[in-house]
């Protein structure tokens, strides 16, 4: 067992939605159109990522399950012109590491490759028919890790945190279609057609996402577009404010505070927005070597970019007279 690679599975996966996270971005990456999630025993037992992009050819199946080894990023400048979800090169390794994995994957050739890897050793390889893409099954998590699975919460707990992740990633790419599955059964399904409103409506339903109103707005530096509920639609907790950077879902209280400024947020009375904040930036102002998990980002400009989100926020609502 390689150790260090244990240790950096501690830190990149916690959980199975950490798993379905990095699997899910991997997909993103490789410009999926279509993804398909499928898990059993909330995750634990077997999570399934299923795309339909670009695939990774059978020499460079071994690398692609290297630890530090990424095809993303090749020099120092691009680690500060980050243009992809991934680039750490971890997430396989560090799954790996903790489960046994299955991958079929075709990068475009007549047939492609199986390969199966148990605590990140390599176990077989053969050329297999599969499909354009790539299907990653993830078997047993934590198996060889006990203290790890003692950590976790209830099954509904996970099943919740996985459906969070997947929910706030989609709403970030509406022109994927999205499906996740629970056991077979559809959690959620998004159309994939790029309309962000038609993905609220599969994330939080219909009724919600007609209340929502979009808001745009620019300068030098940052676009910030989204949507925002009307003032009567509130909810308890600020969880229901996606911001996503770039296409990557962040967690930033200044700009969450920034969102909550320009909806008017009555704190005391606990109402607060459901908001999904899409922000276009110069890869070369956002640091996102911050954390392993890369949701927490370091940004050029954050005053700017709250003041920008704030008013952006404030006069959709005055401008509908809502
Ligand atoms: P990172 O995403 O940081 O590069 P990962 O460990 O997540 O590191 O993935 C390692 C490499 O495996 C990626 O750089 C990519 O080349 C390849 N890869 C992983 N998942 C996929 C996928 N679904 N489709 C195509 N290539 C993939
Ligand atoms: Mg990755």
């Amino acid at each position: 067992v390689n150790l260090s690679n244990q240790i950096a599975a501690g830190e990149v996966i916690e959980r199975p939605a950490s798993v379905v996270k990095e699997l899910l971005e991997n997909a993103i990456d490789a410009k999926s159109t279509r993804i398909r999630i499928d898990f059993i025993d909330a995750g634990l037992k077997q999570i399934i990522v299923q795309d339909n992009g670009t695939g990774i050819p059978s020499d460079q199946i071994d690398l692609a399950f290297t630890r530090h080894a990424t095809s993303k990023i090749s020099n120092e400048h691009d680690l500060f012109n980050v243009g992809t979800l991934g680039f750490r090169g971890e997430a396989l390794a560090s799954i790996a590491a903790v489960s046994h994995v299955e991958i079929l994957t075709n990068s475009g050739g007549a047939s492609g490759t199986r390969a199966e890897f148990a605590a990140g050793v390599k176990k077989a390889q053969e050329e297999a028919a599969a499909t354009k893409g790539t299907q990653i099954t993830v078997k047993d998590l934590f198996y060889n890790t006990p203290a790890r699975l003692k950590y976790l919460r209830s099954p509904r707990t996970e099943i919740m945190k996985i459906v969070d992740i997947v929910n706030r990633i989609a709403l970030g790419y509406p022109d994927i279609a999205l499906t996740l599955m629970n056991e077979g059964r559809v959690l959620l399904r998004t159309a994939g057609n790029g309309n962000l409103q038609q993905t609220v409506s599969s994330v939080y339903g219909r009724s919600i996402a007609e209340k929502m109103l979009p808001f745009k707005s620019s300068d030098n530096d940052f676009e910030v577009t989204g949507l925002i509920s009307k003032p009567g639609l509130t909810r308890s907790t600020r969880n229901f404010i996606s911001i996503l950077l770039n296409g990557r879902y962040i967690n930033n209280f200044q700009l969450a505070t920034a969102v909550m400024d320009g909806y008017g947020t009555n704190l005391a009375a606990k109402h607060y927005p459901i908001a999904v904040i899409k922000i276009k930036v110069d890869p070369l102002l956002v640091d996102v070597n911050v954390h392993p998990t890369k949701k927490e980002v370091r940004l050029s400009k954050e005053t700017e970019l709250s003041r920008l989100i704030t008013n952006a926020i404030s006069s959709a609502l005055l401008a509908k007279d809502v």
